[in-house]
């Protein structure tokens, strides 16, 4: 009986509660437990001198206990706990408040490492609620695990520990021979019990080496053998000899270089025997809308039909407007259906689409993808506007025989990276804006010129534009911590300096519903200044918003910034962005300065890329990429290609991944591209 494959409850610790709570991080076994890796380490390492920490940072620091000092019942239900340590030349002292646990656990004369963060300074100064362990057994690479409400690191450490003790006594591997020789791979049991349980920062790095390289060679696997596949089938030709003279001539504008060269390659996909998989990628704001709908317009003359999806209502509303707009003048209606569409109006439209009289559907995924019957489905356009996962990618319409599929995602990702990431696609790059656009100003500035900053907000409110605010202490957008912030930075604001204006929250833990009604609320001009956590549904169109402040803007890649920075900037007024950083760092100083220097998406990529590594542009679930944790801590760009020749091999020689010793790649492979329940390759 193998026990690293038996529910999580057969753990020793682990009860039906906190089993629910591993069931909701997708962990439902031992095994699962082992791929769920540290965010980072407490490195103890290199213990600090108090005489030498600043107070408000968390420090490490190795100490004996000097005396424990009586227990203060402050008053009912708050007791605090103190010990005197010292670290050989000063004493301090180490507060817990209502946990007695470690205060009773720790000797006079016993040596401890302590990490928290220091207060105080006048008498003697205090680390609060620090994480104490004894010095013989402790762990001097202390793994964090990622936030989850109810699970802290230590339930996660001792849990994890079991889990390891099941795998020693049947390790498991996934990776043939021949690779592990051929690019020095570590035994896969041993890199997970080292990522849980390092000993040293040399023997980390050889584990997270060989757990990134499978990752990535899992990931490239997955998207080859999308590619391999979707290349036998074969789709709808169109006609060479169409026409949309008619759609130019009734656009209100002149398309860029970029979109005729779109519209041109589009077109030519279209006319293959070959269904098109092909990923339009374009900065917010550069015109992809109007590519989609020239296509839109060719399988129309074709006869045939066209579905557009999109992420949200609020965008398939949007969306609908705009091809509208486009469409109408030469006598193609589109259609609209959501999930708010009235029940009597959706089988009218669900008819019209049936009998091929509607040739322009556009909609959101989840409706769209249902139960919707097409006359003659031609013509898929996603648009995505993050990086999308490849579940979805390989979800896509499977309706009616191999209709042409063209992506659209507003995520300006390097080309050599893009070749990875979408390596089952093609790729056309929106790489110029439409003339005559005031491109948007950037200051980076001190928390000191904060008030300022709030007053130039005010000005501009004050003649009816409206601005976010974006708060976040964190990356990962729906963290709790995250949604405090925000939460009480809105309240601030709200009782004091914007106490006139109307302020709104937006944050990653609202239901949709919820987060869609605020976008309207703004849209809709109800709300003078957003406060928003990261989540500031991309794509929404608000042309009235004109500044956008960002908090702790040091924390963020600056493609991310980039993303947050296209909120604004869609009018044809003067668009302002201020980024507000304390960090003394040079680096981040100097990566905010490139933010002020370019608004070329593609080039901030690319900065991106050289300054951070390709980790970012793996490493965030919400952008809807598979979570390649390890991976998201790679930083050379070689190992990325090293995974992507590996994988071309390999399928070379087994292009299904069929012999016995790649059934575990295999298997792992298909488990990665099925994510979300979406049969990705089966
Ligand atoms: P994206 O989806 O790429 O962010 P949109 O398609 O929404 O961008 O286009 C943004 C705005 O620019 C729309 O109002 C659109 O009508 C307009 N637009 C698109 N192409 C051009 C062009 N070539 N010249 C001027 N305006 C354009
Ligand atoms: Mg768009």
């Amino acid at each position: 009986m193998n026990e690293l494959y038996q529910p999580i409850e057969t753990l020793a610790g682990v009860g039906e509660k906190r089993a629910a709570k591993y069931h909701k991080l997708g962990i439902h076994t031992p095994y699962d437990l082992l791929f769920h890796f540290p965010r980072t380490y407490i490195d103890y390492t290199k213990p600090v001198m108090i005489a030498d920490a600043e107070n408000g940072i968390p420090y490490a620091v190795r100490c004996t206990v000097v005396q424990k000092l009586a227990v203060a019942f402050v008053r009912k239900g708050f007791t605090i706990y103190r010990v005197v340590v010292t670290d050989g030349l000063t004493d301090f002292l180490l507060v817990f408040y209502n946990t007695p646990y470690t205060y009773q656990m720790m000797k006079p004369g016993e040596e401890y490492y302590a990490y928290g963060k220091l207060t105080g300074g006048f008498l003697r100064r205090e680390m609060q609620s620090p994480q104490v362990q004894k010095v013989e057994h402790a762990l001097l690479l202390q793994p964090v695990y990622p936030q989850t409400t109810g699970l802290t690191s230590q339930m996660m450490r001792t849990n994890i520990q079991r889990a390891l003790m099941y795998l020693a006594q049947q390790p498991f591997e996934t990776m043939p021979p021949s690779l592990m020789q051929d690019y020095q791979l570590i035994p896969l049991a041993d890199a997970l019990r080292i990522v849980h349980r390092p000993d040293n920062a040399k023997e980390l790095e050889a584990a997270r080496h060989r757990l990134a390289f499978e990752e990535l060679l899992q990931f490239q696997l997955g998207t080859l053998m999308l590619k391999q596949r979707s290349s036998g089938q074969t789709g709808i030709a169109m006609s060479k000899s169409t026409t949309i003279q008619d759609f130019y001539d009734n656009l209100p504008f002149s398309l860029t270089n970029a979109q005729q060269k779109a519209i041109h390659a589009i077109c030519r996909d279209l006319c293959g025997q070959k269904p098109m998989n092909r990923l339009l990628q374009g900065d917010v704001g550069s015109g992809k809308t109007a590519v989609a709908a020239a296509a839109a317009a060719f399988a129309a003359k074709n006869g045939m039909q066209t579905v557009l999806m999109a992420p949200t209502e609020i965008l398939a509303q949007q969306h609908m407007q705009t091809m509208t707009d486009f469409l109408a003048p030469i006598g193609i209606q589109p259609v609209l259906l959501t999930g708010s569409t009235k029940a009597k109006e959706k089988r009218e439209i669900k008819k019209k689409i049936a009998d091929g009289s509607a040739s322009v559907v556009v909609g959101t995924h989840a409706v769209i993808q249902k139960d919707i019957e097409f006359a003659s489905l031609g013509l898929v356009i996603t648009d995505e506007q993050h990086r999308f996962g490849v579940a979805q990618r390989a979800a896509l319409a499977e309706k009616g025989g191999y209709p042409h599929k063209l992506v659209m995602s507003a995520t300006p990702i390097p080309r050599t990276l893009a070749l990875i990431i979408y390596g089952d696609l093609d790729i056309t790059v929106l790489d110029e804006m439409p003339k005559g656009r005031l491109p948007i100003q950037t200051f980076a500035v001190t928390g000191g010129y904060r008030e300022r900053a709030y007053g130039f907000i005010k000005e501009h409110l004050d003649v009816g534009e409206q601005a976010y605010l974006v708060c976040a202490m964190i990356e990962e957008s729906d963290s709790l911590e995250n949604v405090q912030a925000a939460e009480s930075y809105a309240e601030t604001l709200k009782q004091g300096a914007f106490s006139a204006y109307r302020v709104g929250l937006l944050h990653g833990k609202m239901k949709p519903a919820d987060k869609e009604s605020v976008m309207a609320a703004m849209k809709a001009h109800e709300i003078d200044l957003l406060v928003c956590t990261t989540v500031v549904e991309v794509g929404v169109d608000v042309p009235n918003a004109t500044l956008i402040l960002i908090e702790n803007a040091d924390r963020f890649g600056l493609a991310q910034l980039h993303q947050l920075r296209g909120r604004v900037g869609r009018g044809s007024v003067q668009s302002y962005c201020i980024l507000v950083t304390d960090s003394k760092n040079e680096d981040a100083r100097e990566r905010l300065k490139v933010m002020s220097r370019t608004t070329n998406g593609f080039a901030i990529a690319e900065e991106d890329l050289k300054l951070r590594g390709p980790g970012d542009f793996f490493g965030h679930a919400q952008h809807g990429m598979p979570p390649l944790m390890q991976a998201a801590f790679c930083s050379n760009m070689p190992l990325v290609s090293e995974t992507q020749m590996a994988a071309k091999q390999l399928l070379e020689s087994d292009p299904e991944l069929m012999r016995p010793e790649h059934q575990p790649l295999r298997t792992a492979v298909l488990q990665l591209f099925a994510k979300k329940g979406e049969n990705g390759l089966n």
